[in-house]
């Protein structure tokens, strides 16, 4: 932390302040000090917890909805299953296992890890080393091999670094990070109006664009449209494109000042789905969605799945029906109207599993 933060106050004295997308870059994926470069961040012990991780009947049912999805393609063989940001491993290891119910499916299956962390992609070959599926590993998208595929991004985008503008002296200017008098880093707004932004604003409103998450939602769909397939994303954020700052920094399950402490907290943003479903349509795919977790779960079979395996293994029953409720549920500190799914398909694809209750459409 101490050689990150202080390597990103030399960068601001020899260039001047640095935007705040920049910032995360350097923060979340520098090669040595980055925070995902170097650590397993997940789980009770670590800093935030995601579906997989609460519960296998996450990835088992995101399986099950890949077996179907395989079979509207037309069962090509071999199908690119590519997960962007794998964490752990944990989702594809369940989804793999799940998916030996359709063995024509996982016989034509070939996994690809879209990872950026080292440290992670050598947990995700540990987690995934029985699985028997051919799994190989790519830095992007665009490394992973062609052909149709299943594409699954959970609390992917999130990650993807977001640019902010800020309102000020009647003008939007980029907002970057600075050294203030006291040493810190700290937010400011830039010198320089961007006059291209349209969006009507009063001092101080927070504008955010995701460049990189419009880029790989382009590229992804361009991809899709092109040679067949289809992508699950599933994040949190909002359906409809409004001024607001969500930049968010978690260290051991508590929020944090994004700026305290670079290399050492989580720092994600919300997705907005609006802007990604233009991205996608611009490409020439088509999109389902933005829909809650909670429905999505919900359509594909969670609670069948919830009794199943409580009846399989009756003394976990009760840890089964906690982990569903907390997936689906749309109280606060449960995740179903938290975060969403959304899809980015070939056109000629019927309506994904899921999706077809029109909730949200
Ligand atoms: N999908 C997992 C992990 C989510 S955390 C889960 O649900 O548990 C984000 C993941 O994306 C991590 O694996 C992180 O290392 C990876 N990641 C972040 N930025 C990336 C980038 N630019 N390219 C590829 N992977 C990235």
């Amino acid at each position: 932390m101490i050689e990150l933060a202080a390597h990103i106050k030399a960068i601001v004295a020899e260039e001047g302040p640095i935007s705040v997308e920049r910032y995360i870059e350097i923060a979340l994926t520098h090669p040595e000090h980055g925070y995902y470069m170097n650590r397993d961040p997940f789980g009770a012990a670590g800093d935030f917890t995601t579906a997989p991780e609460i519960s296998q009947m996450f990835g088992e049912l995101i399986g099950l909805w890949s077996a179907e999805v395989w079979n509207a393609m037309g069962k090509p063989d071999p199908v690119r299953l590519i997960e962007l940001g794998p964490g752990r491993g944990t989702l594809m290891s369940d989804a793999l296992r799940a998916a030996r119910i359709v063995p024509e499916f996982r016989a034509a299956i070939d996994v690809t890890l879209v990872e950026v962390s080292q440290t992670l992609a050598e947990i995700q070959h540990e987690t995934l080393l029985t699985a028997g599926a051919p799994i190989s590993w790519a830095a992007s998208l665009s490394e992973a091999p062609e052909g149709p595929a299943i594409i699954i991004a959970n609390e992917f985008l999130d990650a993807l670094p977001v640019r902010q503008y800020v309102r000020s002296h009647n003008r939007w200017r980029e907002r970057v990070v600075w050294v203030d008098k006291s040493g810190q880093l700290g937010f400011a707004p830039g010198r320089q109006p961007e006059p291209f932004i349209q969006a009507p604003g009063e001092e101080g409103d927070i504008l955010e664009v995701n460049p990189s998450a419009h880029r790989l939602v382009y590229e992804l769909a361009g991809r899709v449209a092109r040679q067949g397939g289809i992508a699950l994303f599933v994040d949190y954020g909002h359906g409809v494109t409004s001024i607001g700052d969500t930049l968010q920094a978690v260290r051991g399950h508590r929020i944090v000042n994004p700026l305290a402490e670079p290399g050492e907290c989580d720092i994600t943003a919300h997705v907005d789905f609006a802007a990604m479903a233009r991205s996608a349509r611009a490409a020439g795919a088509a999109v389902y969605g933005p829909i809650d977790q909670g429905d999505f779960l919900q359509e594909i079979g969670i609670d069948t799945r919830t009794r199943a395996l409580g009846e399989r293994t009756p003394d976990r029953a009760q840890e089964f029906e906690e982990a569903r409720k907390r997936l689906v549920g749309k109280d606060i500190g449960e995740m179903g109207a938290l975060f969403k799914a959304m899809v980015v398909a070939n056109r000629s694809l019927p309506v994904p599993p899921g999706f077809d209750a029109g909730a949200g459409r």
